[in-house]
């Protein structure tokens, strides 16, 4: 009898075991997806981690596997790897990473939504049971497993829904609230009526006196080739406008007329082209020598850090040494941390590397990850994989090179749900499975990576001028606390000098950041008379003034309410506003410069993709001259024409309770403040806060990166935090808070007990409950130098003796390894 351990999609076991049948004994292998039963009525599709002939030793009969998906593995070997180390590191489960690691148009589950393709036309032959799941949608669009299992009375359709996915007949996606959105553009067409030529032309006579309907159906007409079936092209609205220089006002009026038809279109998203159409720039001097020198590095360690100033030209060094890797057939993954700036450097990446360039992210449609996912799979062709942190799961043949590109930003590391890995860090073990070399990338980099440098366990490389002649901006802090005691700075928001700056930018025709970092009119309503503040109901934070909506918001779950009238506690109306956010730096600037052109970025303008876009384009092509804005600004994006950052407060920056506040402060000012500076002209950076002598504001003055990693490194030492200590946090949340203090309690006691003064807590968290649940944390602090393996032994030990206590069911616990 042969058995099959299989990854659910589930955070339980890592793996369950099921019997294989014996016509599928010889074809189960590894790698492959099977359709397993799990629950009640529930169907996964599991993936087979080993195949072996121990029978299970548990009470219940073992299942049988329900049906094999798969005729070839769909994981590369490495990839189980890969798998078993991030759940084993960061004490997760491996359906915690199965989850992650595979697009959802891989894992089919009972809920899944299906949409049928309307415009499929089968190739070949369709089964008798593919046919029947196509005619149960009769007219629907869209259908979960479970209807369709109804419908057609099959007992699995799922099976059956990936062979129709395969031949592109429906698409999956996981959960119809988060249904993906086809990316989709407006094309124009002639009514059907029009199309002979005499009916033609008494449109003609008619638009006599419509000049410009008339210029633009011409357009129409010489773009599209109507009246020339053997050329016809489609045309889009953008291009027909543009061809015709007409606005859209006109384009409607013939729409209205029914002339022209307008109709939606889905456009591919993978529209790389075929071949090169850009040399490679060449080097500067210094930009030859640091990739020399990385060069030199690679040749005995496995990762190199390369430390240079904002606008040094890193993509330029990173581009040549992709190009390289691909002309000897390995393949390259660079890695961004978020995907909004994949915009700019995909367009730069496409011209260079053609179709060898493949972009990969979450907004991607389904169909398309999966079309990736495949071409990685079964082509052994050279690429080059631009993606966020979940590309570090697609099947690679052979990574020559793994680029990571502003690796100091938190966001490489996921926070919920898990796997909460690092994709910095287990890029590195990715790469090092691979046999390829990390090329770590930043202006400011982490110190974690820094330290690295400097105990030689990384190499490092230094780019210390801009490219050109661009200069480094100046930094000039201003005591905003002075300002507001001699009454110069009252009411307003911004300083004497920083007006006068932007006065000057607006005369010049240059452009100007802002940067707040808080989203909001006034983080805080506080009442007048006795200081009280609305507090979020189901977490413990208070809630943010939006003046647009005119609500109250908690960024922690989204609750919203209307702005409170009257104190509950003492009766009075009187309100004031505490602090300020990017809503309110607009208003001001409105009410200051009304006639200039502003945008703001932050996450409420900003929600989608495309809103993110259109602001930065807008801003690059200097439609906007003035942009306010959140970290969002911080983020690699290059401008060319800002002569002015102002920072309105670095202190709510500085102030934050955590041990990387500093660390974190510094880069972020230093990010933005690259932003200003163009090729010919010094730019300026007005630092307003009211602790001009705290030693952050310094250096950041300075660009002193190496004395804050100094200063850094002694307080790190000192309260034995990373680089010196590795951090493990547990995290445990319940709705009771009595169960949960005793639980947790008792949890950091056992752990004690083994593990002695390395195990803090539990403490209560800043925020003490989120979304109706109440928070402990136990904080672990381990040497550096200590193995890691007998510490998650025992934690894991610990774990599972917890585990009997009774109450211990009613909370909830993860764990987050090197915390951000
Ligand atoms: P970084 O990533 O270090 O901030 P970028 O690679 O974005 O810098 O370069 C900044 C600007 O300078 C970009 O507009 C880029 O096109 C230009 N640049 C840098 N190096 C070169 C080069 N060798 N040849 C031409 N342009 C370059
Ligand atoms: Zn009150
Ligand atoms: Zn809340």
């Amino acid at each position: 009898m042969k058995y099959a351990d299989v990854i659910l999609p589930l955070p339980l076991e890592n793996s369950y075991t099921y019997r294989i049948p014996d016509d599928l004994a010889k074809a189960v292998i590894p790698g492959c997806r099977v359709i397993v039963h799990f629950g009640k009525k529930r169907y996964y599709t599991a993936i087979v981690l080993e195949v072996h002939n121990r029978q299970p030793s548990t009470d219940y009969e073992t299942k049988e596997i329900y049906a094999l998906l798969d005729a070839t593995p769909i994981l590369r070997r490495p990839q189980l790897r890969f798998w078993q180390w991030i759940s084993s590191y960061y004490l997760c489960k491996l359906g915690d990473v199965y989850k992650a690691a595979l697009p959802s148009g891989l894992k089919l589950e009972s809920e899944t939504a299906v949409t049928i393709n309307e415009d499929f036309e089968a190739d070949s032959q369709l089964r008798p049971n593919e046919q029947s799941v196509l005619d149960a949608f009769s007219g629907a669009l869209k259908l979960t497993v479970s209807q369709l299992e109804k419908k057609t009375g099959l007992r699995n359709v799922m099976p059956v829904v990936a062979s129709l996915m395969a031949r592109g007949a429906v698409e999956v996606s996981e959960e119809l609230k988060r249904g993906f959105v086809a990316k989709t553009q407006t094309y124009i067409r002639l009514n059907e009526r029009y199309l002979q030529e005499d009916v033609l032309k008494k449109v003609f006579d008619e638009l006599k006196r419509a000049k410009k309907q008339e210029i633009l159906l011409i357009g129409f007409l010489e773009l599209s080739h109507t009246l020339n079936p053997s050329l016809i092209q489609e045309v889009s609205k953008k291009e027909l406008l543009e061809y015709s220089h007409s606005s859209s006002n006109v384009l409607d009026s013939l729409l209205k007329r029914e002339i022209l038809v307008a109709y939606e279109k889905e456009v591919g998203r993978l529209q790389a082209s075929v071949c090169r159409l850009q040399s490679l720039n060449p080097l500067s001097s210094h930009q030859e020598k640091a990739y020399n020198e990385i060069h030199e590095i690679f040749k005995s360690k496995e990762v190199c850090l390369l430390h240079g100033v904002t606008s040094s030209g890193k993509t330029e060094v990173y581009v040549r040494l992709i190009d390289e890797v691909l002309k000897l057939g390995r393949q390259v993954l660079y890695l961004l941390p978020e995907i909004a700036i994949t915009t700019q450097l995909t367009e730069r990446l496409a011209r260079l590397f053609g179709n060898k360039l493949l972009v990969y992210h979450s907004k991607f449609s389904d169909n398309e990850r999966v079309e990736i996912w495949n071409k990685l799979l079964h082509s052994n062709e050279p690429f080059v994989v631009l993606g966020v942190r979940s590309s570090l799961f697609l099947p690679f043949k052979d990574l020559g090179l793994v680029v990571i590109d502003e690796e100091h930003e938190n966001t490489y590391k996921q926070q919920d749900p898990a796997p909460r890995y690092h994709a910095r860090n287990a890029a590195i073990v990715l790469a090092g499975m691979h046999g390829a070399k990390t090329l770590l990338g930043s202006a400011t980099p982490s110190i974690d990576s820094y330290f690295n440098a400097n105990t030689g366990k990384y190499g490092l490389v230094e780019l210390k001028v801009r490219y050109g002649q661009c200069l480094e901006p100046e930094i000039i802090p201003v005591n905003i606390k002075e300002l507001r005691r001699k009454k110069i700075m009252k009411e307003t928001l911004f300083s004497p000098l920083l007006i006068e700056k932007i006065e000057l930018a607006l005369a010049n025709k240059e452009q100007i950041i802002l940067f707040q970092n808080r989203r909001g009119f006034a983080p805080l309503m506080e009442c007048a008379t006795c200081g009280w503040i609305p507090h979020c109901k189901n977490c413990d934070v208070s809630l943010t003034y939006h003046k647009q909506q005119n609500n109250l918001t908690c960024h922690y779950c989204g609750y919203t309410q209307r702005p409170v009238q009257v104190c509950p506690q003492c009766q009075e109306t009187g309100f004031k506003m505490m602090g300020f956010g990017t809503e309110k730096v607009e208003e001001e600037i409105v009410s200051l410069f009304p006639s200039v052109k502003i945008e703001r970025l932050d996450f409420d303008t900003a929600r989608t993709r495309k809103a993110y876009e259109r602001i930065i384009a807008d801003f690059e092509k200097g439609k906007t001259q003035l942009l306010i804005g959140t970290q969002m600004l911080s983020k690699g994006l290059d401008f060319g024409n800002v002569s002015v950052v102002g920072i309105l407060n670095a202190d709510s920056l500085m102030n934050f309770p955590d041990f990387r506040a500093h660390e974190r402060a510094f880069q972020l000012m230093v990010q933005v403040s690259g932003r200003a500076g163009r090729r010919d002209k010094q730019g300026t950076v007005i630092l307003q806060t009211s602790q001009p002598d705290h030693p952050i504001i310094q250096l950041v003055q300075d660009v002193d990166y190496k004395n804050m990693l100094q200063l850094q490194l002694s307080e790190r030492s000192m309260f034995r935090y990373p680089p010196y200590f590795r951090l493990i946090v547990v995290v445990l949340r319940s709705r009771s808070e009595s169960v949960l203090q005793e639980m947790s309690t008792l949890f950091a006691h056992k752990l004690q007990s083994q593990l002695g003064e390395r195990v803090l807590g539990p403490v209560t968290p800043p925020v003490t409950r989120i979304q109706t649940l109440y928070i402990r944390k136990i904080l672990l602090k381990i040497e550096i130098a200590a193995a890691i393996a007998p510490v998650r032994e025992i934690i894991e030990t610990v774990h599972t003796e917890m585990q009997g206590y009774p109450p211990f069911k009613q909370l909830l616990v993860h764990y987050d390894v090197d915390p951000v």
